[in-house]
């Protein structure tokens, strides 16, 4: 059998070089944990970056999607499907949005969303010039519409030019929103807590006031939640937390807990004032395989109470690592919410983290300065306590 080394030289002539990958060859997973190829057991507190929720190897799952294998895979959205209708309904239920277009993947569901925004102005007064303003350090995924949007220079600077009509505001800095509003803006796009920029929650002030300005001016309210939705923050979809409701929302990562699928939903005022026939397709989006998968995680999560589940094992999350962040002179403070935490280092933190490796657990980083922790949402207070015990020795 080929080693863990001749497999990463084989990978590296074959493959586009497009990340630093951890020298690690993954083999299996198993409940929180993952083996590599030479049988190694690693603590996994990334869940393949806020994807594997339920954990690996959950019987109920593997056996919806066997079974869907066995019935059909694929057919066209020319064509209903049951899965892709049962999906749709418990979506709109868990999100309580009214409809829902589903894609293959994060970027596609952001994409979905500006095409949205953008006919939905278009349709009040014929112009083509309509802007959406986006938040500096936000991240809404690699296609053209979703890293015009994104508010990292350093991602754009060699793929200019972007889509027109992109504005950047803060996140939190409710003035700064304002002062970029015009009457040729459509919509205010942001993550609900923003991710790969570095952990950051909106604030309840700032949700307020965005939601208060979109509704007087008619403004749409696009809210990002293909990390932090699906159950990460204790809510199903973290702007629950607030009372509001945005117009137009984006969701993937956790929502088929591995097999590749995101969505994009609207309120029915923009649903019938938006994208009609003709106006948006994709050939997978919401397969049946991808449409079961999305049913029985959605199911799960009910039957096994993540939500509250969640809430318990964050907070105590939050205690050790608070705990560490006041032992370690490293940690310059925790930041994030329920189980998207990140701690925030004084310097680069590949270092710690590939030691963490060594040791057994998997992390990833933010950023070059932060360790970002998004478990699967099963995780118990032992696996914490399991987590900061490696983390120690590493530091
Ligand atoms: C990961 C992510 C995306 C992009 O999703 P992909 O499935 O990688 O295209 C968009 N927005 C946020 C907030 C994300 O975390």
């Amino acid at each position: 059998m080929m080693k863990m080394k001749e497999y990463i030289d084989e990978a590296e002539k074959a493959l586009l070089h497009t990340y630093n990958r951890y020298q690690v060859v993954l083999d299996k997973g198993e409940g929180v944990y993952l083996y590599d190829i030479e049988g190694k057991k690693y603590l996994d507190f990334v869940s393949g970056i806020a994807v594997f929720a339920l954990g690996y190897q959950n019987k109920e799952y593997n056996d919806a999607l066997k079974a869907q294998i066995d019935k059909v895979i694929h057919t066209s959205n020319y064509y209903y499907n049951v899965p892709a209708i049962e999906a749709a309904k418990k979506l709109k239920e868990i999100s309580g949005m009214d409809r829902v277009f589903f894609t293959n993947s994060g970027a596609e569901a952001v994409e979905g969303a500006i095409k949205a925004a953008r006919k939905y102005a278009y349709l009040k007064d014929g112009g083509t010039d309509h802007e959406i303003i986006a938040m500096n350090n936000s991240f809404h995924g690699r296609t053209y519409g979703a890293l015009s949007v994104t508010g990292n220079p350093h991602y754009r600077e060699a793929f200019e030019p972007m889509i027109g009509n992109i504005r950047f505001a803060d996140l939190n800095d409710f003035d700064s929103v304002l002062s970029n509003v015009n009457e040729k803006t459509c919509a205010i796009l942001f993550e609900t807590v923003q991710g790969e920029g570095g952990l950051y929650p909106a604030s309840e002030d700032f949700m307020q006031k965005v939601k208060k300005l979109c509704e007087e001016r008619d403004i749409l309210l696009i809210l990002d939640e293909i990390q932090c939705g699906m159950g990460r923050t204790g809510y199903m979809y973290a702007w629950q937390k607030f009372g509001i409701r945005p117009d137009i929302m984006t969701t993937a990562k956790a929502l088929g807990c591995g097999v590749p699928v995101g969505a994009f939903l609207m309120t029915e005022k923009v649903g019938q004032h938006s994208l009609a026939a003709g106006d948006h397709g994709t050939t997978y989006g919401g397969n049946p395989l991808a449409c079961a998968a999305v049913c029985k995680v959605i199911e799960l999560f009910e039957k096994e109470h993540v939500l509250d589940h969640v809430r318990e094992v964050s907070a105590y999350l939050e205690e050790k690592l608070d705990e560490l962040c006041a032992e370690y002179d490293v940690f310059e403070q925790r930041r994030g919410t329920g189980l998207m935490q990140g701690l925030v280092c004084r310097e680069p933190v590949r270092d710690i983290i590939d030691k963490a490796m060594a040791g057994g657990l998997i992390l990833i980083n933010a950023g070059s300065h932060i360790i970002r922790f998004v478990p699967p949402l099963v995780i118990t207070k032992q696996h914490v306590d399991e987590m900061t015990g490696i983390l120690r020795e590493c530091l």
